[in-house]
């Protein structure tokens, strides 16, 4: 709850004959809650028809059971979305459909294209083809962007042989760029796609009788399926009666998020064949090593804290204890779209526990801060609860650069670390003291290589090249000289 960022999108896909699948993808979509809150949707097919169902709003509120009994079918994908800022429409909510040739397709997104530009400018030469001009271009659309690049394609294809849409991806991935982890159909086949640095993940699990694809492991679990690998990075998993196809668009060189090992993935995820949960704990206690403290309880902010927090307590050999009772029932902070009400969010949720605090030294752990606002509440809500002396622990390095690949962490201006010091930034919490994880010891608790991950909100080291002009206002704090180069590439970002 620490990390003030608007989440990534969730995805899910299933296949499997015989059987109707909504109600798995409700429930996947459930385990993949924490990744979007905005809408929901789901998308199935029956062999003949593809049907679309999305709402506003949690899963569980977007669908019911005569929602559910509408989506008819074996096939079919779904998708739960945060939008960025001023886009919380239901337009653009997934999965996105399109019709095509005879039939139709839809798709499922997670991630952030960042060659919409150059993309919109094909398509704008089609008339009806695309609504937005290039120049309109935003992230909330590049998901659409997708569908009608491949929908283009189908107006450019052959006679079919029933496997269009697998031609169709096998031209068009190639041309995108950025951060997609991909969920599609057509009316009979599931295809899984992962970015060639998988920035996101994705991953194939087995049930019984069909396959699933899905965001994380955990949404794996909910439905009985086992995982089988991840998708890799570069690759098309196409899923039919004939089984599994695997199709290499592009060579991989993996990426992936190290903030879903931080804060995004759900704990009970695995990442590159590795507990989120048992790395946070080892976050926490490379935290302990690098940055002890004089206290008398190690707590978390709940709940994306705790890990760490255990990790702490453990490596330190302090009590770990609770300083606050979390309210299950409130979403999190970021659902509430502006920062006065992110402010008022926090004692709504977090309510301090003064008999476990009263007169103590307290270290709080928290996986990451990136606005900030959510943090300065609760070392307000802590010393106001009787805590004597508060020392910050952060299990992640400063926040400094926003993600272009599908984390909504706002303009540069709006990240704390952008331009504080630590210090600066412990004087304007008002903590007694206040330490980052280092980022070799972060990637040292994920036990996965350094040259795996994306680390480019620590390091402004952005592995895909990121347009300048779609992010003048995000990055305005760059110097002139970034400015007249008109991209970020990877070697010039480095700071
Ligand atoms: S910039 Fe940060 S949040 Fe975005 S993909 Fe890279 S590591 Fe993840």
């Amino acid at each position: 709850m620490g990390s003030d960022v608007r989440d990534a999108c969730g995805v899910f896909g299933i296949y499997a004959p015989g059987h109707m699948v909504a109600n798995q993808i409700y429930l996947g979509l459930f385990a993949l809650q924490h990744r979007g809150q905005e809408s929901a949707g789901i998308a199935c097919s029956d062999g003949d028809t593809i049907t679309v169902i999305k709402e506003m709003g949690l899963v569980a509120q977007a669908f019911d059971d005569v929602k559910l009994a509408a989506l008819d079918g074996h096939i079919g994908i779904g998708h739960v979305r945060y939008s960025t800022t001023g886009s919380s429409e239901w337009r653009n909510a997934q999965p996105i459909f399109r019709s095509v040739a005879d039939g139709g397709i839809a798709l499922g997104h997670n991630g952030n294209l960042t060659n919409t530009t150059e993309l919109a400018e094909v398509l704008g030469t089609l008339p009806g083809m695309f609504e937005h001009s290039a120049t309109e271009v935003d992230s909330t659309s590049d998901s659409e962007l997708i569908a009608a690049l491949l929908a283009q394609e189908f107006s450019n294809g052959e006679d079919s042989d029933g496997r269009d849409l697998e031609r169709a991806l096998t031209t068009v991935l190639p041309k995108l760029s950025g951060a997609f982890s991909l969920v599609l159909i057509d009316e009979a086949h599931l295809f899984g796609v992962r970015d060639p640095h998988g920035i996101r993940p994705l991953v194939l699990g087995r049930t019984d009788g069909g396959w699933v694809l899905a965001s994380e492991t955990a949404a794996l679990d909910i439905v009985g399926a086992h995982f089988v690998r991840e998708v890799e990075p570069g690759e098309l998993v196409a899923i039919d009666a004939a089984g599994v196809r695997s199709i290499r668009y592009a060579d991989p060189t993996p990426n992936l998020c190290i903030f879903e090992f931080v804060y995004i993935a759900r704990p009970d995820t695995q990442l590159y064949g590795k507990s989120v949960h048992l790395a946070r704990q080892r976050m926490g206690e490379e935290l302990a090593r690098q940055a002890p403290a004089d206290a008398d309880m190690v707590m978390p902010v709940p709940e994306s804290g705790v890990p760490a927090a255990q990790g702490y307590s453990r490596a330190s050999g302090i009590a770990y204890g609770d300083g606050f009772v979390k309210n299950r029932y409130v979403g999190r902070t970021f659902i509430q779209p502006d920062q006065r009400q992110r402010g008022s969010g926090v004692r709504i949720k977090l309510n301090p526990i003064a008999a476990n605090l009263s007169g103590k030294k307290v270290v709080v752990v928290d996986d990451s801060i990136v606005r900030g606002t959510t943090t300065r509440q609760i070392i307000t809500v802590l010393r106001e609860a009787g805590a004597v002396e508060v020392h910050f622990r952060v299990s992640s390095p400063p926040y400094r650069w926003p993600c272009f690949y599908g984390l909504d962490t706002g303009e540069r201006a709006d990240l704390l670390a952008a331009d504080m010091s630590v210090g600066e930034i412990q004087d304007f919490l008002g903590v007694d003291s206040l330490a980052y994880l280092d980022l070799d010891r972060l990637v040292a608790a994920t036990e996965v290589g350094h040259e795996s991950f994306c680390s480019a909100c620590f390091t402004g080291n952005y592995p895909v090249a990121v347009p300048l002009q779609d992010t003048k206002l995000v990055l305005e704090n760059r110097s002139a000289a970034d400015h007249d180069f008109g991209q970020i590439l990877p070697e010039q970002s480095a700071q």
